[in-house]
């Protein structure tokens, strides 16, 4: 039943009660009022009746007495009116009387004797009365007094009666009314009792039910809270309809909705731990893996690292390698088996098996279960199956550079997998950071020894400079200047090594820190070269023999160390791609005459013969080639050939050939038909093992040889890499003991047959320009005497100024000099008469471009001859200068005759 009813029947049963009671009560009450309105109602008016009967009857006998004593008097008229109105009240009350006992017999009796009595009375008063009217006063006297007084002394007591009589009713009356009251107070308190019992009994009744339920469900739901497994709460049986069903109810979803929470929270708390745990391993392994720069220590201490924490038995990682021809292969480069020494293919191809398959797809394999011969994981307790195999690609960027594979008794989780996916996303990148600092770590290697080389040069430099230093002390003073130089030139040697340092690091800085050690080199240089021509002149006559001899060691080592430098620079150059090749149509015949004039002398010098054969069919051709370049390669193999022999023949001969009667691989680079100029000599010879190692930078053929002949092994190096911009190569082939012959190929353009004629015109323009060729050309022309001449010098190194100032002033020049450009233009404004301008171009202020264009700027010095002076001898520098508007350039060290042809030909055709 539901609580509801309980409560509304419990206190409606009990509101009923109450009713019950008050009508009981109220019912009584009303009773006892009626009693006590009986009492006073008939009781009172009764005896009020009787006591006015008494008081009638007292009126008529007193009347009477009186109207019988004095009947003459005024007043007996009236008081016989009297008697007669009293007669008939009397005779209306005792009738009234009468009527009123009638339910009662015994009053009713007594009311008629009363009623008899008092009929005898009034007849006995009538029969005195008349006597009286009758004159007989006496006898009605004594007639009244004597049948009236005793009859109304029987009235009287008879009205005592009736009055007792009443007043025993009215006693039996009160007595009701008490009795009724008792019984009315005992009723009110039993009927309290009662209602206070059905009230408690209903409360108790409802409370206890209440109480129950209630009782149950906090139970339940103290079980519920004390759960320790909050997916599977207690739930409240619901057997009854009523509230408490609806507290259960609404409990039981309650309890239903907070396992699912727990549940969803138990998944969540899974789902973070996983994530924690994947974050640690993950932060925890590649924290192992750190700073390791090999790749088989990183695959090792990977897969240590990474087995374990998967749970699996067995791993290897294997990683990509390109092999020449193209084609791709993954080699094992580390493995975790704690029981098996070698585990595992040693290299498989993209594709081939399932790692293989990973690879090409870069997707994740995983095989469960695999056949019992595939592989077993061992110990030294026993041997078993994996029951599963996971392969993973390793990927960087699109590609995978590597691939992990793990043999697990226990299959892989979801969150194994992920983490193993993690970390391979990390390893790809790890893996290609390591694999390019080894190949950094390797070319460093190399560049490293190329270093030492370099090292074991400059020591060799070193030791030149010491020689050099030896013989400055002994020119005394007036070569102190020089030997100042030559100290400097220590400092630029370890500059040079400082700088050296910094190849290492990385080549693309090598071409340029040689093109800035060249410029060092090369200014102190300038000063050296100049002043060591000058003293070797000897133009004032006081040196001795001794000392013209040591200057001209000192310039002539000079010129050597400013050949090594080109070679340095070229080599430099050449590496680093930056050497540029000017194709164009070059007349051989020009080459050839060009290479005559300048061994002639040497040869004769060496006491050699020396032939030029050149086929008549190609005497007047033209090649498309870069002529400087074909004529330092040529140069450089005569050099070799002439230092190498010491008696017999040097022999230069020029032919045409064709691809196929080289027979050589590299053939491959000429056209079909090509030049092939040979130098062939009768010297030291080459023995055969060394044919290839000769053309290595730095390299000879014999470690003494440099001893002996000099040379520093880098002319060969740069003259193949040199053949081979201009799309040839050159071949040797030499004995020992007999002599050698080199051997260089290059393109001609053409066929043969179109090689010579309709370009005769151009063959001017093609005309090789060489720095020592322009030489010879203005010696010819030097005729003009430069006497009185007045040259501005613009260069911030006094070095360089004094040397320069010392050699032209031999020539009666006018020499005056400033140390940079601003300053030079304040004292062109000074010396309006200055005839020519040598200008530096590296200075600090104002540059020599800067201060060209300003002095260009100016009208009167618009024509003023400029000769750009620059220790940089990159192509681009000269451009710079001639843009600038500079009429030429030269570059130092300049070259004392080079320099005075220069100056000449520009002081004259300005004349002219
Ligand atoms: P360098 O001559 O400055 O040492 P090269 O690169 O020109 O450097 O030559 C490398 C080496 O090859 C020489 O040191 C020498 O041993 C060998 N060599 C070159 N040309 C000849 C030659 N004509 N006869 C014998 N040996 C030669």
């Amino acid at each position: 039943m539901k609580f509801r009813t309980k409560l509304f029947g419990g206190f409606a049963a009990v509101l009923l009660l109450l009713l019950i009671f008050s009508y009981l009560v109220l019912r009584t009450f009303f009773m006892m009022n009626r009693n006590m309105h009986g009492i006073v109602d008939d009781n009172y008016s009764k005896v009020k009746l009787a006591n006015i009967i008494q008081e009638e009857i007292n009126s008529l006998n007193t009347e009477t007495t009186e109207l019988l004593l004095d009947v003459n008097s005024d007043r007996a008229n009236e008081r016989s009116a009297n008697i007669e109105a009293l007669k008939f009240s009397l005779d209306t009350n005792l009738n009234a009387l009468d009527q009123m006992f009638e339910d009662q017999p015994d009053a009713s009796i007594l009311a008629q004797e009363l009623h008899q009595l008092t009929d005898l009375y009034v007849e006995s008063n009538d029969a005195a009365i008349k006597l009286l009217l009758n004159k007989k006063k006496d006898q009605a006297i004594q007639l009244h007094n004597r049948d009236t007084g005793p009859i109304r002394l029987k009235l009287f007591l008879g009205l005592k009666a009736f009055s007792t009589l009443q007043e025993k009713g009215m006693d039996q009356s009160l007595m009701n009314s008490t009795r009724t009251y008792s019984f009315a107070i005992r009723l009110v308190v039993v009927l309290l009792v009662m209602t206070l019992i059905a009230g408690i009994f209903v409360a108790i009744w409802v409370l206890r039910s209440v109480i129950k339920s209630l009782g149950y469900i906090v139970a339940v739901m103290k079980e519920a809270a004390m759960s320790a497994n909050n997916d599977l709460l207690p739930r409240i049986e619901v057997a009854t309809k009523d509230e408490m069903a609806s507290i259960g109810h609404a409990y039981n979803i309650m309890a239903e909705a907070l396992e699912d929470h727990a549940r969803y929270q138990q998944q969540a708390n899974l789902l973070l731990q996983e994530q924690n745990w994947n974050k640690t391993m993950v932060a925890e392994i590649t924290a192992i893996y750190q700073g390791i720069q090999n790749l088989n220590e990183l695959a090792g201490r990977f897969m240590s690292a990474l087995t374990p924490a998967l749970g699996a038995s067995y791993g290897v990682v294997y990683h990509r390698k390109e092999i020449e021809g193209g084609s791709t292969r993954f080699v094992k480069i580390g493995a975790y088996a704690p029981a098996a020494k070698d585990i595992g293919a040693d290299s498989f191809g993209l594709g081939e098996g399932l790692a293989g398959q990973c690879a090409a797809e870069n997707k994740r394999i995983v095989l469960t279960g695999p056949p019992n011969e595939y592989i077993h994981i061992s110990s030294a307790l026993g041997t078993a199956p994996p029951r599963q195999i996971v392969i993973v690609p390793v990927p960087y960027e699109s590609s995978v550079v590597a691939v992990i594979e793990l043999a697990s008794f226990h299959p892989f989780t979801p969150a194994h997998l992920q983490l193993l996916e993690d970390l391979a996303g990390l390893l790809g990148i790890t893996v290609n950071s390591v694999s390019g600092h080894m190949q950094i770590q390797q070319l460093l290697h190399e560049s490293q020894t190329f270093t030492e080389e370099l090292q074991t040069q400059s020591e060799e430099l070193q030791l030149q400079q010491e020689e050099l230093k030896t013989l400055n002390d002994q020119l005394g003073e007036q070569i102190k200047a020089s030997e100042q130089k030559t100290i400097e030139l220590e400092h630029i040697k370890d500059v040079l090594e400082d700088k050296n340092k910094h190849i290492m690091l990385a080549s693309g800085y090598k071409s340029e820190f040689l093109a800035n050690m060249s410029h060092e080199l090369r200014t102190p240089l300038n000063s050296l070269l100049i002043l060591s021509q000058l003293l070797a002149k000897n133009t004032e006559g006081n040196l001795n023999l001794k000392q013209v001899e040591y200057s001209q060691t000192i310039f002539s080592s000079g010129k050597n160390l400013l050949g090594l430098i080109n070679e340095i620079l070229d080599l430099s150059k050449i590496e680093s791609g930056k050497l540029e090749v000017n194709f164009a149509w070059v007349q051989l015949s020009n080459i050839v005459d060009f290479i005559e004039r300048q061994y002639e002398p040497v040869a004769s010098d060496k006491d050699l013969q020396f032939h030029i054969s050149l086929d008549e069919d190609i005497a007047g051709i033209m090649i498309y080639t870069d002529g400087q370049r074909l004529q330092q390669i040529l140069q450089n193999l005569l050099s070799n050939a002439f230092k190498f022999t010491e008696q017999g023949s040097v022999t230069m001969r020029f032919c045409m050939t064709s691809k196929e009667e080289i027979n050589e691989p590299l053939a491959d680079l000429l056209t079909d038909y090509a030049l092939a100029i040979s130098v062939q000599d009768t010297g030291i010879g080459i023995p055969k093992d060394k044919h290839a190692v000769i053309f290595e930078a730095f390299r000879q053929a014999d470690g003494t040889t440099s001893r002996k002949y000099g040379g520093t092994g880098l002319g060969l190096s740069i003259c193949q890499q040199m053949a081979q911009l201009l799309n040839g190569f050159i071949r040797i082939e030499s004995e020992e003991g007999i002599g050698s012959t080199f051997t260089l190929y290059i393109p001609t353009g053409k066929v043969p047959s179109e090689l010579s004629a309709p370009y005769e015109n151009e063959a001017a323009a093609a005309l090789v320009i060489n720095n020592d060729n322009s030489n010879e050309r203005f010696k010819e022309q030097m005729v003009p005497s430069l006497e009185g001449k007045k040259i501005l010098i613009v260069d911030d190194d006094l070095r360089n100024i004094y040397a320069l100032t010392t050699a032209l002033e031999a020539h009666q020049i006018r020499i005056i000099f400033a140390e940079n450009g601003q300053e030079g233009i304040h004292l062109l404004h000074q010396n309006t008469d200055t005839d020519l301008i040598l200008m530096d171009i590296m200075m600090p202020t104002m540059d020599g471009h800067e201060a060209i264009r300003e002095i260009r700027k100016i009208d009167s010095f618009k024509t003023l001859p400029i000769i750009a002076l620059s220790a940089k001898a990159m192509k681009y520098d000269r451009d710079k200068c001639m843009e600038a508007g500079a009429n030429d350039y030269i570059s130092k060290p300049v070259l004392l005759d080079q320099l005075l042809s220069l100056i000449q030909v520009w002081l004259y055709r300005q004349e002219s």
